[in-house]
Parts: C-alpha cells; structure tokens; sequence
C-alpha cells in the first residue's frame, strides 16, 4: 500500500491517502498542543509513544467486539485505517472529576463519578467546542438518535474495557475523549486513544500520566509518556512477566520503550507496531 496525498492536517496527527479507497494513513507527528493551540511544542518520538498505545488500545477494544478503525502499524509512527465520514462529535467519558467538570461545574477534583458521565462536544475549534446534548445533536443533523444511541453504547464499553486494562497496572482512567464515524452504516470508533486525550492517575500516588504533565508544567512530559507507555504495553512485550516490574538492563536501569522512528523489529513488536 502507498502513501498518497494530504488529505487533512491537525493539530498532532495528518491523514493520508492510500491507493486503497478505504484505507488512509495515520501519521502521528511528534507535535503537542494545549489550550486551544496555544501552547505548542515538538517532542521528539512523542508521535511513537502516542501510535503505540492507541494500537495496543484499538487491537484491544477490537478483540472485546468494539468496532474501531484501526488496521495496523505501518512503522512506529504510521498506522492504517480504514477510512470514515467521521461525526464532528467530541465524546468525553468521565470517571472521576478533573479538568473542565471542575472548572464549569461544583466538582470537587477527584470525586468518582458513578454512574460515568458522557458529555459530548461539538468538535468546532472556531467556537471553542461547544457543548452539545442530545436534542441539538439530531436537531443539527450530526446524528440520528439511533447513532446516538450507538456512540455513547460504545464509548461506555471503551471506558468498561480500558479501565479494567488499565487497573491491572495501577492506572486509573479518570477520563478520556473519544471521536466516532460512519463506514457505511457502521459507525466505528476513529480518531486515536493515547495519553494526549485520556486523563490518567497512578492509583497509589495520584500522580498525572498524560497530556496533564504538558499543560501544567508538572513535570518532563517525554519521560511520562515513556514510562506510561512502558507501563500499559509491557505485557505484551514480555509474556507472562508478572505486572509491576520494569524490564532491568544490566547496569540495573529501566529500559525505555524503544519509539524512535527507525525502530528496531522487535522494538516495534514489543509497542504493538506490527
Ligand atoms: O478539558 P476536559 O477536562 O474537558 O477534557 C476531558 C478529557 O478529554 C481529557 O482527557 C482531555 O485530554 C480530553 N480532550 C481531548 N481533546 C479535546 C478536549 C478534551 O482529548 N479537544
């Protein structure tokens, strides 16, 4: 398969053309924003860290029976997918109270939210993401009630799943944002699940590990980004280890997670990426 043309550029990924008409290419770019753009910088591998995790997430999810639009890894940073009209939703699943539910609402930060609240967006950057709810959504003919219906059924089995996964490594997903569309009348989770739209805790120390780190200064975001990285996927590197061990070099030293862009076979292997 290959690469064809641009077809749109964001703010930390762009989407190409394949000669296949199904299929595009993901391109996760080392590129992190905040704030509506207006923080910005560029981390090296930070594309790698984001690519690997969403793959391991949507194989994940798919193995469960949720409907994703992931194919495969193409290199570290490059995944195929199969190509949707994707919806202009933007679907928050909430577990705990953090972020913009504590800033626009009486949250105190870190109240468990049980039953998990979804809040949907309109994904508009030109009108900051309004808020949606359901009557606008089919008023504005973004979905039927029946598609509706489906988003949020799905995001709340991606949320079941992934806080189950993630659990399991002492993570706690505290939230995440999730964007959806249509191949044919499938509708099919799109988009990407990985550290820059998830809110994730250590569950011990309650320490962020995710985009967090980034916007608040609270820390050195590459090495977060590693470490979670290391810390969800390191099952499927080594087999059978037990959790809550980091793989030891022999000069005692966590080894990192190897992303860089010529990644080694079995580097990639171990990330998910092939
Ligand atoms: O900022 P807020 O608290 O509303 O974000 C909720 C969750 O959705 C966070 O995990 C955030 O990273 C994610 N999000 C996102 N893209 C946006 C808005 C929110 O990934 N445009």
């Amino acid at each position: 398969m290959n690469q064809g043309r641009l077809l749109y550029s964001g703010k930390a990924k762009s989407v190409y053309l394949t000669d296949d008409r199904n299929t595009l290419i993901v391109d996760f770019r080392d590129d992190i924003t905040a704030f509506d753009g207006g923080k910005k910088d560029n981390l090296k591998n930070k594309g790698s860290y984001n690519a690997g995790v969403s793959a391991f997430f949507f194989d994940h999810l798919e193995k469960k029976g949720v409907k994703t639009h992931y194919l495969r890894m193409l290199d570290s940073h490059r995944m195929a997918v199969r190509k949707l009209a994707m919806i202009p939703l933007e679907v928050i699943v909430r577990n705990v109270a953090a972020g913009s539910i504590v800033r626009n609402y009486p949250f105190k930060e870190g109240t468990k939210l049980d039953p998990p609240v979804i809040v949907i967006d309109y994904k508009d950057d030109s009108r900051h993401d309004p808020m949606l709810n359901d009557d606008l959504i089919v008023a504005l003919k973004l979905a039927t009630p029946a598609e509706l219906a489906a988003i949020k059924k799905a995001a709340l089995a991606v949320n079941r799943h992934l806080s189950a996964l993630l659990a399991k490594e002492g993570i706690l997903l505290v939230d995440f944002k999730l964007e959806f569309g249509r191949e044919g009348k499938t509708i099919r989770l799109g988009d990407e699940i990985s550290m820059d739209s998830m809110r994730l805790w250590d569950k011990k120390t309650k320490e962020s590990l995710d985009k967090d780190v980034y916007r608040f200064n609270k820390g050195d975001v590459m090495a977060t980004y590693n470490r979670v990285a290391q810390r969800i996927i390191r099952k499927a590197e080594k087999p059978g280890k037990p959790s809550g061990t980091g793989k030891k070099t022999p000069a005692g030293k966590t080894r990192k997670v190897s992303t860089s862009r010529a990644a080694k076979p079995k580097a990639k292997k171990a990330i998910g990426l092939q």
